[in-house]
This record gives C-alpha cells, sequence and structure tokens, in this order.
C-alpha cells in the first residue's frame, strides 16, 4: 500500500511475559518478591478518590521534593517518569541528537538499540570482554552519546565507580547517561559523580528496590539545565505522564526508608545463598550485584532448561540471541519460590545431564 511507505516502521521491545497462573513461579521479569512498604498499602486504601477527578500535578513536585530530599541534591535536579523505561525515552529524545552515533555495550538493556531505531539515532555497540565487562577503552571513540547500565542488564554485572569515571571523563562533550535500575541490590552509584560532571544523568527505579513495578514510576538526577531540557522535551510531549495516585504513594514508597533498606537486603541475602546452590548444581554465572542471577549450566543447554521450567509454571528469561543464549535471567525470589526453583532443576538435572 502506498501509505505504508510513510508509516515509521519499528521492530517493538519484547517485554517478559506477564503469565498469571495461581500457582506459578514468577521469576522472569525482576520483579521485587515482596509487597510495597506498609505506608503506600494505607494510602492506597485510603485514597482520595475525588481527586481523580482533577489533572494530577504535571510538576510531580511532592515526589520530585520527595526523592530531591532523599538524595541530598535540589528539586531541579531530580525528573520523574512512568517507569524509567519513560525516562529513558525521553532521555533518548532529548539527549541523543547528533549525526554521530551513540555507544552502548552488545550485551545489555535490550530497549537501548529499539530508542534508537524509532527515533533513528545511529548507534554503534562496544562488545563487553570475555567476562562480561565494559571495556572502556571502547567509549574514547567519537560518539553522540553514551549509554550503560550499572549493574550492567542481563549479566548483573557491576562496574566499579571509576570504570564509570573513566567513561564520563572521556565523553564530556556528549550526555553520558548511567541506567542504575538495580543498583539498590549491591551496585555503586554514579551519583556522587554529578557535582563533578554536568553531563551525566543518573537514572533509577521504583519497579525493582521499592516494589512498585505495577505503578511505573522511575526518575533521573543530574544537572539542572540537563533537567530543564529534559523537562521541555517532556512538556512537549505530554503534559499529564504521572498518575495522581503513583505521586502520592511514591512520595510514601520514599518515606520509609527502614523498609527499602530490609527488603534490598533480603534480596541480597536470598541472592548470595541461591548462588552457592546454583554453582553446587553446575551452573556458572557472572557474580550478580542485582535482583537477578544470569546463570549458564556447564552441560544443559540453556534453552532445554528454559522450556522444562516453563512447563513447571516457573518462569525465568530466556533470549535466544548472540553471546546469550546459554544463559538464563533468573529474578530472585522469595526463599520459598528459590527453594522450589532449585528443587526442579535438582531433580531435571538429574535426569537430563
Ligand atoms: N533499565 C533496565 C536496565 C531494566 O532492566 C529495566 C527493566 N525492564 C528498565 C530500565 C525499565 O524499568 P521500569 O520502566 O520498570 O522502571
Amino acid at each position: 500500500m502506498k501509505w505504508e511507505e510513510n508509516v515509521r516502521k519499528v521492530v517493538p521491545y519484547v517485554a517478559g511475559e506477564q503469565p498469571n497462573k495461581p500457582d506459578m513461579i514468577k521469576l522472569n521479569t525482576n520483579e521485587c518478591p515482596y509487597p510495597p512498604a506498609p505506608g503506600v498499602r494505607e494510602l492506597a486504601a485510603g485514597m482520595d478518590c475525588d481527586a481523580l477527578r482533577l489533572y494530577p500535578d504535571s510538576n510531580t513536585t511532592l515526589l520530585v521534593d520527595a526523592l530531591a530530599e532523599y538524595y541530598g541534591v535540589k528539586p531541579g535536579q531530580v525528573f520523574v517518569g512512568v517507569g524509567s523505561d519513560d525516562v529513558l525515552a525521553m532521555a533518548f529524545m532529548t539527549f541523543f541528537n547528533s549525526d554521530r552515533p551513540i555507544l552502548f555495550p552488545d550485551v545489555t538493556y535490550s530497549f537501548y538499540d529499539v530508542w534508537a531505531e524509532l527515533y533513528r539515532i545511529p548507534y554503534r555497540i562496544c562488545a563487553l570482554d570475555e567476562d562480561w565487562h565494559i571495556r572502556p577503552e571502547d567509549y574514547r571513540q567519537p560518539n553522540g552519546g553514551v549509554i550503560f547500565p550499572n549493574p550492567n542488564a542481563p549479566t548483573g554485572l557491576p562496574e566499579s565507580l571509576d570504570t564509570v569515571e573513566e567513561i564520563i571523563q572521556a565523553n564530556q562533550d556528549v550526555v553520558v547517561i548511567v541506567d542504575e535500575a538495580y543498583v539498590d541490590f549491591g551496585g555503586v552509584s554514579a551519583l556522587p559523580l554529578l557535582e563533578k560532571y554536568e553531563n551525566l544523568l543518573v537514572v533509577q527505579t521504583f519497579s525493582k528496590s521499592r516494589a512498585m513495578a505495577g505503578l511505573r514510576i522511575g526518575f533521573c538526577i543530574g544537572n539542572e539545565r540537563l533537567i530543564r531540557y529534559l523537562n521541555d522535551v517532556k512538556f512537549s510531549f505530554n503534559s499529564y505522564t504521572m498518575n495522581y495516585p503513583a505521586q502520592m504513594l511514591g512520595v510514601e514508597a520514599v518515606r520509609d526508608d527502614a523498609y527499602f533498606k530490609a527488603v534490598t537486603a533480603k534480596v541480597v541475602d536470598t541472592r548470595e545463598r541461591v548462588k552457592k546452590e546454583l554453582a553446587q548444581l553446575g551452573f556458572t554465572f557472572p557474580d550478580s550485584r542485582a535482583n537477578f542471577i544470569f546463570a549458564s549450566h556447564r552441560t544443559v543447554p540453556a534453552e532445554t532448561i528454559f522450556r522444562a521450567l516453563r512447563e513447571a509454571d516457573i518462569y525465568v528469561r530466556y533470549w535466544n540471541k548472540p553471546r546469550i543464549s546459554n544463559s538464563l535471567r533468573i529474578t530472585i525470589g522469595t526463599d520459598e519460590q528459590m527453594d522450589r526453583l532449585l528443587g526442579f532443576l535438582k531433580e531435571f538435572l538429574a535426569e537430563n545431564q
């Protein structure tokens, strides 16, 4: 059809499936296995429905202020979006407008190349080394911007603050985005570098460590000028991105720091135990500092294990893609969920290797 010539054609990002079976174990989208903070539940239960009549605060003032206070920055340094996917999508549109390619790793969050294609941003991928680490020297070539997660996904592997700074230092003429979706599970945040680098944008999310994937809250922190540019684009797109309940409940989640710390510590505890047990079952994996483990079995192909787990209603994530097609990304669930996973794997591997 002639009209199709002028359609923006994209190959969309494929999110992990969201099955809803009564007895399933869902370890495929890095959600938190524990509920949000008790204050969030209380506030949600008593939510003023009359307020839904009005448009929400388009500046998300209360949530921006709560985050600014929590992270010790100015409110003008904080931008809030509908999940960090929304923040990242806005940031790509705002900051990556060069004819030069943006740079990101080959094994990384698979939304980056989708946004690049959507916005027609040229990009070049930089291969991780054999141990799944970023090679900072790759980020010394001419480019139109840099983005990488820390810890990386789906490997879970963190980079040191020195490596992150080396990359930022070499790229002060472009915006460098550090996607810290998983930083609360033992990574090192680049936030302290904000004082030194006005081209740094740090992106985080409430979806994992704050157990609120369903509400869709993400945010970023950076220099006030960066945030102003980001807001200009956001307000040229959709003023009322974040709904009223998300703004109110998000503030409540930030307030309960003790609960946040307890939940992340519990996930880390379980992760470290599961690492030991997976190793005993013959799995190898990078030393994750995220809420998942990226595991390969020494003898049984990942796809075989993935299918067997799925049959048993245990959902993990598998990609049939170069370099990662023999690995499973296993989200850290409750101890009971992980025991069921490990119990299944023990039996399955005993029969199948
Ligand atoms: N960045 C990375 C590295 C992720 O893995 C995810 C989760 N899919 C996101 C960003 C987006 O998460 P959300 O939109 O739920 O904040």
